[in-house]
């Protein structure tokens, strides 16, 4: 048998939650309570389970049918294949479907079961999971469902099935199986061709932003610039996203659904100044004053970048171009998470190439972590020559931040004067030493 577990229809479940049929499969299965050193989440007496849920058109009946004449296990290897290479609309590709499952997902977990992996792949879900005390696995996977199908529904803007009502289980034996139901759910993303490692799928409990999500902290960046892609549906939107001229870009943002921050929106900020400037200074994404007047750097934050820009003779709009990492608000000015930054990319990436900068400033660490794609502090990577694709980036602090931090002000004075020495080397054709 290889990495995958065998897969067995257990239930069928109503798409919506409020009606469906009644579990087919209810014999109690209780998982051994006796002590063969398993973990004790082996013994839990409620069962831990494999579980695969696929969206309605992922798996044509047609298709089914031809499997049933197959045993277990290499159905369950055909199903896997024909489930990765990606039938159907794939809705999950999605980072705002996604992200709402994810959601869902999690909001439970710890309280009425123990997610100990899962997965959101483009056209269905891998969970490794132990319900907790009375909450049967029937019970659980029918409000995930029925949930995440409202809300998915709601997003696209459609009706009508979104989950196949049919679940595929298989309870877990022992701790070799765990480790090969765990293995097989982060490894994943990896076969399927939709990231390089583990941890650089977004939508897996093995993405580092997933753990500490999980644990209660703030959602990580993480390197969202995989060899293969994130999510090859994503490639499609991004294509076209690359072949757009400045008019066309606009009008995309303008128009842009494919985070859920366009819900809260007044105005996207799409940027603004020199189209063809050598200079390019990204920010992290809009607050109240920009959301409200569709422009970056405007309210106090604003004034204090202009007046940076005047020391060093620079003035918004001549020569310098200003953008974000996202265009719209987020909720309560907080820092964008990874899938809202990785939906946006794009377009700050589209921005860059149509620019051509010189030089990037990036202001503070949203934008650094984003354009430079790792984890790092301001205090570490400023100072230093850096590069996006190509291009030298330089670091230093987000004027919202110098406005509360005055004693950092030298230092932002320091990283402007390094940033003019770089540009004047660049403008005189001496290639910088990255
Ligand atoms: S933040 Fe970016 S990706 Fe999200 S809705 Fe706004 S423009 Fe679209």
């Amino acid at each position: 048998m290889g990495l995958a577990p065998v897969w067995r229809r257990r239930e069928r479940e109503g798409d919506s939650g409020s009606t469906g049929d009644p579990p087919a499969d209810h014999a109690p299965v209780v998982q051994g309570v006796h002590n063969r050193g398993y973990l004790p989440h082996l013994k839990a007496k409620g069962g831990l389970y494999f579980v695969t849920f696929r969206l309605a058109d992922s798996l044509p009946q047609e298709v089914l049918r031809q499997l049933e004449v197959l045993t277990d296990e290499q159905r369950s290897m055909q199903v896997d294949q024909y489930l990765d290479a990606g039938h159907g609309e794939n809705w999950l590709a999605r980072p705002e479907v996604a992200e709402a499952l994810k959601k869902v997902l999690l909001h439970f977990d710890g309280e009425r079961y123990r997610l100990h992996a899962w997965v959101i792949m483009p056209n269905h879900a891998h969970l490794l999971i132990e319900p907790f005390g009375e909450y049967s696995l029937s019970e659980i996977m029918q409000g995930i469902k029925s949930v995440s199908a409202h809300e998915s529904n709601r997003l696209l803007k459609r009706e009508g099935a979104f989950w196949q009502p049919e679940r595929y289980d298989h309870l877990v034996r022992d701790q070799e199986d765990f480790d090969r139901c765990r293995d097989y759910i982060l490894q994943n993303p990896v076969k399927a061709g939709l990231a390089r490692i583990p941890q650089d799928y977004v939508f897996s409990s093995g993405s580092p932003a997933s753990e500490k999500r999980s644990a209660g902290g703030s959602p990580a960046l993480q390197d969202r610039r995989p060899a293969g892609g994130s999510l090859a549906l994503l490639d499609n939107r991004r294509s076209s996203i690359m072949r757009m001229d400045w008019s066309e870009l606009k009008a995309s943002v303008a128009a842009c659904v494919a985070c859920p921050l366009h819900a809260r929106r007044n105005r996207t900020v799409f940027g603004v100044g020199d189209e063809n400037a050598d200079w390019l200074f990204v920010g992290e994404g809009p607050g109240a004053d920009e959301d409200a007047q569709g422009e970056p750097f405007v309210g106090q934050a604003g004034k204090l970048l202009d007046n940076m820009l005047a020391a060093i003779n620079l003035k918004r709009g001549k020569n310098v171009y200003i953008a974000n990492v996202i265009k719209c608000r987020p909720p309560g000015n907080r820092n964008p998470e990874p899938a809202e930054a990785l939906a946006c990319e794009p377009y700050l990436h589209r921005q860059i190439e149509l620019i051509r900068p010189k030089l990037i400033v990036a202001l503070g660490k949203v934008a650094a972590v984003n354009l430079l794609a790792r984890e790092a502090s301001v205090a570490s990577l400023r100072g230093k020559l850096h590069e996006y694709r190509g291009i030298p980036l330089i670091v230093t602090y987000h004027p919202a931040y110098l406005l509360r931090s005055l004693h950092d002000k030298a230092k932002a004075w320091a990283d402007l004067c390094y940033a003019v020495e770089t540009m004047k080397g660049l403008q005189s054709g001496k290639s910088a030493t990255i």
